[in-house]
């Protein structure tokens, strides 16, 4: 169920149809729903007089909003500030957007054909039906769910066992934090912090591929946990067989767990998304808006979101007859939205930046001078990236390196291309999609 002040919103909606503006914010400015379930809504009104015109006048509104949203009869019971003490169960929060920890749940999922498989194996995980999806590995394209799942597992699972060790780590900061543990003679306190888990979610675990003392590591971690029989997910941006330099062993590990993919939704489950998305943000939207964002952004759901937070800044922003929401409208406002994305053309820096996080240098270090071989390695590959993946010359690659002009640009595209074995190929393969998912 929704949160009592989202209901409460869509109340709102519905009454504006039936009062006037006027009577609407006159007598329900102070309304604030402090407990919902479901037979009973209770709404603390402050001032007795507006309580008591809202007592004799719109109770019966309030009762006609709430059977029209969840088919059925509620009580509505209006109470002052002394009595609301005796109501024993605190308000919920409105989450202030669609995010932080407490919004990303199961029930706020949507489920489709897209995603249902995914969906169901994380739920499984979150209710401990079974030990036989371990790892758990999801995987998709950017802003289909995947963090969302992963949060809503933790907070089923936290809220079944709060004594639990649930240790949520990004690859990226598992990957950091590991670099430093090692400089800083850590690694023992880094290995009890993750060894010791009782769940272990990890998300975007794509970063790890090819980064050996990183994967490691993880490998240890990850069979500790394993052969302690805890449960262990991840996320990934691409299944295990697309991440080229992952170990073997490691690529068998998780293939030996349950693979779940997340596609883009379908139109139905798109239509669904921004009829949820928008009630959570007190708005409900006309079908024929809906429809006309459903039928024009079809890739992602983060996109969807934007668009309907976007609606929703327009209408907070803009008053009277401009501020109703029509398709027109609505197509002005996210116009720049639907734009067919045109093929991604990384930026060179993006490409330096990539290639030296995969190596665990920084890019002013790939751009510097230094002439370890890692870093030597490194230079060559970007140089290399650069030219492939832009259109810039021998001298503009010069220019983006410390010291370098385009015949030593030249000789190390040609030192790359002439040593291309197969792990330096996969290697590339590598970096290339980690630039390509920041498109
Ligand atoms: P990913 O990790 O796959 O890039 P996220 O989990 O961050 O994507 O999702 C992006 C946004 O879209 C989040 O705000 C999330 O709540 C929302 N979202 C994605 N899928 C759904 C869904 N099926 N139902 C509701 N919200 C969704
Ligand atoms: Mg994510």
């Amino acid at each position: 169920m929704n949160s009592a002040e989202e209901i409460w919103q869509s109340v709102l909606e519905l009454l504006k149809d039936r009062l006037t503006p006027t009577a609407l914010s006159t007598w329900f400015d102070e309304c604030k729903v402090i407990d919902i379930n479901e037979s009973r809504m209770v709404i603390l009104i402050p001032t007795d007089f507006k309580r008591s015109v809202v007592e004799a006048r719109f109770k019966g509104y309030i009762k006609d909003a709430l059977r029209e949203i969840f088919s059925g009869d509620f009580d509505v019971l209006l109470v002052g500030e002394k009595e609301s003490k005796n109501i024993t169960n605190p308000p919920e929060q409105k989450p202030s957007d669609l995010s932080g920890n407490d919004y990303y749940t199961f029930e706020n999922f949507i489920v489709g054909p897209s995603n249902s498989f995914a969906h169901a194996a994380a739920k499984a995980v979150a209710e401990e039906q079974t030990k036989a999806y371990n790892p758990l590995f999801i995987y998709g394209e950017s802003g289909l769910g995947k963090t969302h799942l992963l949060y809503a597992i933790r907070h089923e699972i936290r809220r079944k066992h709060p004594d639990y060790n649930i240790v949520f780590v990004r690859g990226n900061d598992f990957m950091n934090e590991l670099i430093t543990a090692i400089q800083m003679g850590k690694n023992i306190d880094f290995r009890e912090k993750y060894r010791s888990a009782d769940l272990f979610l990890m998300d975007d675990i794509q970063i790890i591929a090819g980064k050996n003392s990183t994967q490691e590591e993880f490998f240890h971690t990850f069979n500790t946990l394993y052969e302690a029989q805890k449960q262990i997910v991840f996320t990934s941006d691409r299944p295990p067989s697309e991440m080229y330099t992952l170990a073997d062993r490691l690529r068998t590990r998780f293939e030996s767990g349950l693979l779940a993919d997340i596609q883009p939704p379908d139109y139905e489950t798109r239509t669904a998304i921004i009829k949820n998305k928008s009630i959570q943000l007190g708005m409900i939207l006309p079908d024929d808006v809906v429809n006309y964002i459903a039928e024009n952004m079809t890739s992602n759901v983060r996109q969807l979101e934007g668009a309907v937070k976007k609606i929703r800044a327009y209408r907070d922003l803009s008053q009277g007859e401009n501020s109703e929401i029509t398709v027109t409208s609505v197509a002005r406002i996210i116009k720049d939205m639907f734009k067919e994305k045109t093929a991604y053309i990384p930026t060179p820096d993006d490409i330096i930046e990539e290639t030296a996080k995969y190596y665990g240098l920084t890019s002013a270090e790939l751009r510097g001078q230094s002439r370890t071989r890692n870093t030597t390695l490194a230079r060559q590959i970007a140089m290399y990236q650069i030219r492939r993946l832009t259109n810039l010359s021998l001298q503009d690659i010069g220019g983006l390196f410390e010291g370098r002009d385009h015949s030593t640009v030249l000789t190390s595209i040609k030192k790359i291309e002439n040593s291309m074995t197969e792990e330096l190929n996969q290697t590339i393969k590598d970096i290339t999609a980690n630039i390509n998912a920041r498109g």
